[in-house]
């Protein structure tokens, strides 16, 4: 039997060796971050050497990291905690509903924390029109905020296509926005989803105008399980949960700290790794495309005009995406046909809905994505099992 070919990356990376050997030492050591003593305060440095580990990667100071459970988490502090803080800022004054523009691109970690915010608050969400090839159209934005918009959210990569979004641009539009709002009125915040962006992008919040960042480790060869949000120092955020004064006040809990310690390595790694990392995987995009060329096997590329990261390559062939997907599964080749969390639900995937190629959005395809473990055998295996051979 060959060895398993693992392409599904987007849905989770293999844990990094290295990180693994140090999330192991973590959690052979006991002691809470809260307590004072010998014990407490070991795990409290553990914990702060990863806040610099990631504030390093991310261009910011340690002190707007925010430890979370993952990315889910993250998305929900920053647009629940957002709506919030601006609610009890605001109490009187309420004319018209709160808005909230965001994309039909987003993971369901966002579109379905906004739809279930909208159902119990006065608040409505507009949503950014695409290009119809997997992008926002940025310039939309200075139109499209109202005098309500108090949030944008747009994430930096899509999930399912790979397509990088405009989020400098957008950023750029909605400074001269904020800045005639004045400190006294209405904030409007800048969310990005960037799970998918931080294993081949520059990602630097604070550089690009972003307010509110969010980042999970197992997407950058860390551990399951543990996130990150970066929260610019004075955007207005309410807690999730009720309890202790941890990860200053924005997250109560006692930490991940073996979790936490795997994300702050991970993030280590990918300073030193990122660009080695990207030159593997467009060499690899390369034997990809060339096999899917040369054998002549039906497939194409969405979105081949667009920005795209290298490393997450949505096809789309003659079959069904799922049927695919799944003979693949059976020959041990693990590829999705969608996003994990959207997993069965293909049909009402919104990236896919918003193609121009309408064939692909009905029939759906494979996403085959890769990274710093992945070799070009295991590349091979893949065209020689959609050749059929
Ligand atoms: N956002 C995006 C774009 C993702 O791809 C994912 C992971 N599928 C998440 C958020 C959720 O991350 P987590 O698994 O850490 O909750």
């Amino acid at each position: 039997m060959d060895r398993a070919v693992y392409l599904d990356y987007a849905a989770s990376t293999p844990l990094d060796p290295r990180v693994k050997r140090v999330v192991s030492e973590a959690l052979d050591t006991g002691g809470n971050p809260s307590s004072v003593h010998a014990p407490g305060r070991q795990a409290r440095r553990a914990v702060e050497e990863a806040r610099q580990g990631l504030a390093d990667l991310l261009g910011v100071e340690a002190s707007t990291v925010v430890f979370t459970s993952g990315a889910t988490e993250s998305n929900n502090l920053a647009l629940s905690g957002a709506l919030r803080a601006v609610l009890i800022r605001k109490p009187e004054s309420r004319p018209e509903p709160l808005r909230v523009l965001t994309t039909p691109l987003e993971h369901p970690s966002v579109r379905e924390t906004l739809q279930a915010l909208s159902a119990v608050h006065d608040m409505e969400i507009d949503l950014l029109p695409t290009d119809g090839q997997g992008r926002v159209r940025a310039e939309a934005v200075t139109e499209m905020v109202t005098e309500r918009t108090f949030l944008v959210s747009v994430m930096w990569v899509n999930n399912v296509l790979g397509t990088v979004q405009p989020v400098r641009e957008i950023a750029d539009r909605l400074a001269g926005l904020k800045a005639s709002r004045g400190r006294q009125g209405l904030p409007l915040l800048f969310h990005c989803d960037a799970v998918q962006a931080l294993r081949t992008e520059e990602v630097h919040p604070a550089e690009s105008g972003v307010d509110l960042l969010s980042l999970s480790a197992h997407k950058i060869y860390g551990p399951r399980g543990v996130g990150a949000l970066y929260v610019r120092r004075e955007a207005p955020l309410h807690p999730l949960f009720s309890g202790g004064t941890q990860e200053s006040s924005l997250r109560a809990g006692t930490e991940n700290v073996a979790g936490i310690v795997g994300l702050g390595s991970a993030a280590r790694l990918m300073i030193e790794e990122r660009d080695r990392d990207r030159r593997h995987v467009r060499e690899l995009e390369g034997i990809l495309s060339a096999g899917l060329r040369e054998r002549d096997l039906g497939y194409r590329l969405a979105c081949p005009e667009s920005p795209r990261v290298p490393g997450i390559a949505y096809l789309a062939g003659a079959e069904e995406g799922d049927v695919t997907a799944l003979k693949l599964d059976m020959r041990g080749i693990a590829v999705s046909s969608g996003a994990a969390c959207e997993a069965g639900t293909r049909k009402g995937s919104g990236a896919l809905k918003t193609l121009d190629d309408r064939d692909l959005a009905r029939r759906g395809g494979i996403r085959v994505s890769f990274g710093r473990f992945t070799d070009r055998q295991e590349l091979e295996r893949l065209l020689e099992a959609l050749a059929g051979d």
